[in-house]
């Protein structure tokens, strides 16, 4: 299948051949035709399977056609003629997510004869900038929804003309206190609108959310039901806790890997720990959320341009990166979340190269990574890499003896003991 097939006119077309996208992913050729045909959608749709595009284009098709019959039918004279209206508001659950997706928007709509406005609404920087761009008029809002919230509350931004409302990566939404906020969003806009729903999951709190926003939508998901990604060789290392740094040095040494994203457990760990890399000459920095919003995007830049070659991250760069080059995934430490760990391999092996992700797992970690093992429907076999083995036993943690079950003495025995004591 190629992309003509979706008729989505010249300029469009021309953009793709311009970013060397042939061949529509899997994902592509389902959405894009129903999105086309106005139905409200419901994807499972991984990072990495291409889903951004698979909005981005069939709206952006929407949009430059409404805009063409305005101007044709005189409504308006110029795209320029009238403060634009928002027409399209996409939700994501990061700033980085944000700024990719409204970075997509623009890449498509290059050669457009009217290219719509495109305005990101992200936490962390200048909230008078954003507030500028949305005063000028603009026809796509990308946003994050707490400094959604914010300019909504300040009644600066008007939702009432929304066509277009997509959830991007919901399942990463649905921390405490969102259900709340988007309540509050979806008060604001406008009762006939198509409703567009990305997920790598569905959980029930999620079909919950779903309900809420779009009660007949097209469900859409791919034959391969493994969240997994297929082109990604999936290790496991055993290693104790305090040779991991050791061992990954020695791995940088020995593999020629271009990129490296390493997943740490908390912020202070990945500062720590790219520092120490540094000194061992490695470029190495770290990306968490404690770093401003200028701080996080010069760090990507960096990443992205090659200078940095060593990234020690938290979960917030797990979700929705776009980095093409990144060659291996490490989990230094293992993710909190089953899920999590999808969303941290899928930042290798992307747009068709090949990947690996490779795990440490120390004696406490085994039995984790048994239920991501089960969770992921994958079965990987420990290696051990000389001079680095697992040694000792695992430190089995007992608090106090634990009643067995059955054999702890009742009320009723305890009084019935008693009495008999006194009796004998
Ligand atoms: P996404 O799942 O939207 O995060 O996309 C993953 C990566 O695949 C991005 O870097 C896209 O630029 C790339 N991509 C998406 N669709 C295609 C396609 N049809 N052909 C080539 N690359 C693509």
């Amino acid at each position: 299948m190629s992309f003509e097939t979706f008729n989505l006119g010249k300029h469009l077309n021309k953009s793709l051949k311009n970013n060397n996208y042939t061949t529509p992913t899997p994902i592509q050729e389902k959405v894009i035709p129903l999105i086309l045909n106005g139905d409200d959608v419901m994807a499972k749709a991984q990072t990495g399977s291409g889903k951004t595009a698979g909005f981005v284009l069939p709206l952006l098709n929407l949009l430059s056609a409404s805009m063409i019959y305005s101007l044709q039918s005189g409504m308006m004279k110029t795209s320029q003629d009238k403060k634009q209206k928002i027409k399209v508001l996409v939700l994501t659950p990061t700033r980085e997510l944000t700024l990719q997706v409204a970075n997509s928007f623009s890449i498509f709509s290059e050669f457009l004869p009217y290219t719509p406005k495109v305005v990101s609404i992200i936490g962390g920087e200048s909230i008078g900038d954003q507030l500028i761009s949305l005063q000028k008029g603009c026809e796509i809002v990308v946003a994050t929804s707490g400094r959604l919230l914010d300019i909504m509350d300040k009644k600066q931004i008007d939702l009432g003309s929304v066509e277009y409302f997509i959830l991007d990566e919901a399942d990463k939404m649905l921390d405490l206190g969102f259900a709340d906020e988007l309540d509050m969003i979806l008060k604001a806009l406008p009762l006939k609108r198509q409703n567009l729903l990305f997920s790598a999951t569905y959980p029930d709190k999620m079909l919950t959310i779903a309900s809420k926003i779009t009660k007949t939508p097209i469900k859409v998901t791919l034959e391969d039901e493994n969240p997994t990604v297929e082109n990604i060789t999936q290790r496991a290392i055993k290693v104790n806790r305090e040779n991991r740094s050791p061992l990954l040095r020695h791995l940088l040494r020995v593999n020629k890997w271009n990129q490296v994203l390493v997943f740490m457990a908390n912020k202070r760990a990945c500062d720590n720990i790219a520092a120490k890399f540094r000194r061992h000459g490695f470029l190495a920095e770290s990306f968490h959320g404690d770093l401003s919003q200028d701080d996080r995007n010069y760090t990507l830049d960096e990443f992205k341009n090659k200078k940095i070659k060593i990234l020690f991250a938290t979960d917030i760069a797990s979700r929705g990166l776009h980095i093409d080059d990144i060659s291996c995934v490490i989990n230094f430490d293992l993710p909190r979340g089953l899920d999590d760990y999808i969303h941290r391999i899928g930042r290798t092996g992307r747009a068709g190269k090949l990947g690996t992700a490779i795990s440490f797992v120390g004696h406490e970690d085994k039995e984790y990574f048994s239920l991501i093992e089960k969770r992921c429907k994958i079965s990987i076999d420990y290696e051990e890499i000389e001079g680095f083995e697992l040694i000792g036993d695992a430190i089995i943690k007992v608090k106090g003896k634990a009643p067995v079950k059955g054999k702890r003495k009742s009320k009723k025995d305890k009084l019935r003991e008693m009495a008999n004591t006194k009796i004998n």
